[in-house]
């Protein structure tokens, strides 16, 4: 971190003030763009396009997020060796953290910067092998992210509890603050058949400073078992579900069906290239901000399929007004439809 940049308030000193904002979702948000592979789905943006994910990073700050999560989602050495790019492993993490602290410090009003770790298609329960080879594929990244100064480390997308508490004992390891998040199947539990409530109380006991959900469920369906967790710990709960309209039938956006869709996604699989059309308003998005800080969550944000349009709507919400609220709707001056008196050249 430059040394002349003003230290950002941590992370306790903002969820003392109110609820924290994280947006996530780079994996499609840059695949949308053009700068990144959908199906590996590994962050190499990060050193091909470093410009192409700082605006993204900006946006995100813009509308209101209080976090800047450094892109090294799937960043892992398993993911890395599977496109055969293992020796870009250490500078691409090194690298994301450091565009992360750059756009930070863009910013009066610094946002914090998190370092990340996600789940691994590693890590098998009572497989010591693979546990051993998950702990190290966390322990690298984490060193990397504290070096190069993360304020907190995000692990995320957890459906294993096992794979979630052990990430939290490596970054607990390294004394940097942990936000862990579980990302909830369909079916209920999570694959090591552990309920999330009590994989988030397990991980609050275990130190985690923030615990909840992330990703696979919209609004509607994350909602429910939120209560359950709030219900079990006292530590801040985090709610980051996807923006799409999740159902109790289709609980999550893995198999959302699209019954007006003119041309069928290939193998009639909406998940992950043809969702557009089960995407939240931003309207629908803060209605869910509004229903999850009433249930008593303190740390919310999106996940795949966030957008800077529905960050606003949620800091917005929130009773905030970030920079982009500078160019929040204006209803009354649409055209056609508008009341401002200003308006001319109106039909009829
Ligand atoms: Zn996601």
């Amino acid at each position: 971190m430059p040394s002349d940049v003003a230290p950002a308030r941590d992370l306790h000193a903002r969820l003392a003030d109110g609820p924290v904002l994280c947006a996530e979702g780079y994996l499609f948000e840059l695949e949308r763009r053009g700068y990144l592979q959908a199906g590996t789905f590994v962050p190499e943006v990060v050193l091909e396009h470093p410009d192409a994910l700082a605006q993204v990073h900006r946006e995100f700050v813009r509308a209101g997020s209080d976090i800047i999560e450094a892109f090294t989602y799937y960043g892992n050495r398993d993911k890395l060796r599977l496109i055969g790019k293992e020796e870009q492993l250490e500078p691409l993490n090194r690298q994301a953290l450091r565009l992360a602290h750059g756009v930070a410090a863009e910013f009066d009003d610094r946002p914090l910067v998190a370092g990340n770790l996600s789940n691994t298609n590693v890590y098998r329960p009572a497989d010591r092998a693979a546990i051993a080879t998950a702990r190290a594929m966390f322990e690298e990244q984490a060193v990397w992210a504290a070096e190069e100064g993360a304020d907190l480390i995000i692990g995320e997308t957890f459906y294993h509890a096992g794979e979630a508490r052990l990430a939290l004992e490596v970054i607990a390891g390294i004394g940097l603050p942990a936000v862990i998040t579980l990302a909830l199947p369909a079916r209920g539990t999570l694959l090591d058949d552990v309920s999330v409530a009590d994989a988030c109380a397990a991980l609050a006991d275990d130190g985690a400073d923030v615990v909840g959900l992330n990703c696979f469920r919209g609004p509607a369906t994350t909602l429910p078992p939120l209560r359950a967790i709030l219900d079990r710990v006292d530590v801040p709960v985090a709610a980051l579900p996807v923006p799409y309209r999740t159902t109790e039938a289709h609980p999550t956006y893995f198999d959302l069906p699209d019954a007006r869709a003119t041309v069928g996604a290939p193998d009639g699989q909406t998940f992950p290239l043809a969702l557009e059309p089960q995407l939240c308003t931003r309207f629908e998005v803060a209605a869910f901000t509004r229903a999850a800080v009433e249930l008593g969550v303190r740390y919310l944000g999106l996940c795949c399929g966030a957008a800077p349009h529905v960050i606003r709507s949620m800091a917005e919400e929130l009773g905030r007004t970030p920079p982009a609220s500078l160019y929040s709707p204006d209803a009354s001056r649409l055209s056609a439809l508008g009341t401002d008196p200003r308006l001319t050249a109106r039909d009829g």
